[in-house]
Parts: C-alpha cells; sequence; structure tokens
C-alpha cells in the first residue's frame, strides 16, 4: 500500500487541483534504512549521499512539489523477474556470513555487503516498483528514487561496481508486467556505462536503452556504439560514448540530436532514467565537465520530451560522490521535473543556461556523426 504523506495535497480545491496537476507532483522515494548499507571508509558510495540529498531538498522551496513514498521490499519472486535464482542465493550466502561474522564481505574489487546489504538491496529494489506504482496516481507525473546501492551496473548473475540488484531494469519489467507497457525506454545519464542494464535487455525490443557515458572509461569493456542489439533487440540498444571533457553543451548537443528524436520517433509508454550525477565537473570518478545547470538543462529536455509524449518519468539514482554537486543536481532535477514543459522558461526565473565547453568539439562532433549514421539504418529520425 502506498503510504503517501502529503496531506496538502489532500486538501487541495478542485480548482488548485487541476493546477497543480498540470504542474505535475513527483513521488519521492526515500527510507532511512537505505542508509544502512556500508562500505569500507573512504569508500566512495556512502549514505553521506544520500544524507546530502536530504538536505539540499529540506533547504529548497520543492517540499511542496514532493509526495512522499514509502517503498516496499521486494520478495524472492519479485527479484527472480531479471536475476538468477543461483544468483540471489549467493548473495544471501553471503549476507548470512557478513551477518554471523558481523564485517564486510567483498564480492568483488569493489562491491560489498555489510550485514545489512540484503535487506537494503531488497528495499532499493521494491521501491523500483512502489515508484512505478506511484505512477497510477493522476496527479504524480514523475518520480524520483533517491536510493542505494545504485543498479545500472548489476547483471542478470552478478553484482558490479557497487551494485547488487539492477533497480530499473526491475522497475522496466514490472511496468510491463503489471502495466502492461509495451514500450519501456530507458536514458541513462550516468558517466559510466550502464553495462548491466545494456546486458539484460540486449535481445528485448519492448525496453530501449539509451546511454550516454564518457568513453572510454570504466567498465571499460562495454559502451562503444557498434553494440546495438541483438535478435529481436537489434536497434533498440543506443550507447553514445562521449569523449572526455564533454561539458553541458555537448551533453545538450547528444540529447538534442540524438536522444530526443529517436525517442519521439520510438513512442514509448513510460520512461524511466538511470540518474547518475557523476558526470559534474566536481565528480572525482570522471573526466566530464557538466555543471549542475547542465543538469538541470538535461532534466528540463527530459520532462520536455515526456510531456511531448505524454507519458510519465521515473528517475532512479545511480552514481555522483561529490556529496554537495549530487545534492544539487538532483534538487536541480527536481526543480526541471516540477515545472510544466511551457513553463521551463519563465520571466519570473532566469532561464538556465549551459556554462561549459567541451575539450574536444571535433572529437565530440565526429562520436555524435558517427552514432548518427550507425543508427539511422534503425531510426528514420537519425537520416
Ligand atoms: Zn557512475
Amino acid at each position: 500500500m502506498l503510504l503517501f504523506t502529503c496531506p496538502y495535497v489532500l486538501s487541495l480545491s478542485a480548482d488548485r487541483s487541476i493546477k497543480f496537476y498540470s504542474m505535475g507532483l513527483i513521488s519521492y522515494l526515500n527510507h532511512n534504512n537505505f542508509r544502512l548499507h556500508e562500505n569500507p571508509v573512504m569508500h566512495p558510495e556512502s549514505a553521506d549521499r544520500l544524507n546530502a540529498i536530504d538536505k539540499a531538498i529540506a533547504e529548497s522551496n520543492l517540499l511542496s512539489t514532493l509526495v512522499n513514498v514509502t517503498p516496499r521490499t521486494a520478495q524472492n519472486a519479485d527479484l527472480c523477474t531479471i536475476h538468477s535464482q543461483s544468483y540471489i542465493e549467493h548473495i544471501e550466502k553471503s549476507a548470512h556470513m557478513a551477518q554471523s561474522e558481523n564485517k564486510l564481505i567483498q564480492l568483488d574489487g569493489d562491491t560489498f555487503m555489510s550485514p545489512r546489504t540484503y535487506e537494503v538491496a531488497k528495499l532499493a529494489a521494491g521501491a523500483s516498483f512502489t515508484a512505478i506504482d506511484s505512477l497510477e496516481q493522476d496527479n504524480i507525473s514523475s518520480a524520483f528514487v533517491a536510493v542505494r546501492p545504485p543498479g545500472h551496473h548489476a547483471m542478470a548473475q552478478r553484482q558490479m561496481g557497487f551494485c547488487i540488484f539492477n533497480n530499473i531494469a526491475l522497475a522496466a519489467d514490472y511496468a510491463r508486467k503489471h502495466l502492461g507497457h509495451k514500450k519501456v525506454l530507458i536514458i541513462d545519464w550516468d558517466v559510466h556505462h550502464g553495462n548491466g542494464t545494456q546486458d539484460i535487455f540486449y535481445n528485448d525490443p519492448e525496453v530501449f536503452f539509451i546511454s550516454m557515458h564518457q568513453y572510454p572509461h570504466w567498465p571499460y569493456k562495454t559502451g562503444w556504439l557498434s553494440e546495438d542489439g541483438a535478435g529481436d533487440g537489434k536497434g533498440f540498444n543506443l550507447n553514445i560514448p562521449l569523449p572526455p571533457g564533454t561539458g553541458d553543451k555537448g551533453h545538450l548537443m547528444a540529447w538534442d540530436s540524438i536522444v530526443a528524436p529517436v525517442s519521439a520517433e520510438y513512442k514509448p509508454d513510460i520512461i524511466l532514467v538511470s540518474a547518475g550525477y557523476d558526470a559534474h565537473q566536481s565528480d572525482y570518478m570522471s573526466n566530464q565537465n557538466v555543471t549542475t545547470n547542465g543538469f538541470g538543462l538535461l532534466a528540463g529536455r527530459l520532462q520536455n520530451l515526456a510531456q511531448s509524449l505524454d507519458v510519465k518519468t521515473a528517475c532512479f539514482l545511480e552514481g555522483g560522490y561529490n556529496t554537495e554537486a549530487l545534492a544539487d543536481s538532483v534538487v536541480a532535477t527536481l526543480n526541471a521535473l516540477s515545472k510544466d514543459a511551457k513553463d521551463q522558461k519563465t520571466k519570473s526565473e532566469p532561464e538556465l543556461q549551459p556554462i561549459t565547453d567541451d575539450q574536444s568539439p571535433e572529437e565530440l562532433k565526429s562520436r555524435l556523426s558517427l552514432v548518427q549514421k550507425h543508427f539511422a539504418k534503425y531510426w528514420q529520425s537519425l537520416k
């Protein structure tokens, strides 16, 4: 059951309700227990990330726009829709070991389980389902899942890159099985390639995965534009490998020239976003140059796209390791999602402007051109 905790919404008069519906409320999924997943000291993925986001939201003027929704916990049967039973059992065994020995278990080079991690990862996965359910409310236009551990590197059969279960993949599958959506669009703007999500849906035409990421960069083995899907999923996996040093302008150029036209041609039933903020110029996990303004502009593009297609949006937190930049960028995203598309440029508020140029503009144009040429055989809008 959803636990909406926004009494202000319930007290609105009919006229105000209509206005708020057009502006769009955002269901916001967070839980104190997301902080109980522990990593080693100095590990970049920590509970401080969520604490910073909470503080920034509390200091923003967003509170009347957000509807706090309590996530449910995913059950084994829920996880099996994406992950193999053998992998889930491996995680369960690791969890028992972490609990009985009261210590961190290292699953791979950078992914760890603490005594409460399994419980938290199931809550994170369950938040994906709750977010999709919340979009069924007429007055909710989008959802933001402020979750940890993140998910987009997790594969069906193994953890990777701080991720245990692939939250957005679980949400995509849930949206089509429970809401009947035939076309699910996933846009991944985390600086790292969403290799887990790509792998899970590589043969699947019902889930179109578009990733814009720094390339080359971790995880190194994936993310080039030639990885374009397989079988019935051919053409439904689109990687936009951006050169290091790409700034606000380059990210917006990639969106305007590729993401927006292809998405409009696909005509999705719902848009899910792997919202990572580690392409921020202040984030030490990348060499990209996106500003907080830049993320606000990207989210504004997302809102315009969703409204033009008359679909709803759910964003899932992935990376972002400079806590201040992360928190400010999440607020910028929520601000953009709270506005009606036609109000993105209002006279009362100064219009956001892209700030940063691209270090290698010719390389960037060359990459975007390569992507357009490669995918023009699948998508008329790129011809
Ligand atoms: Zn990342």
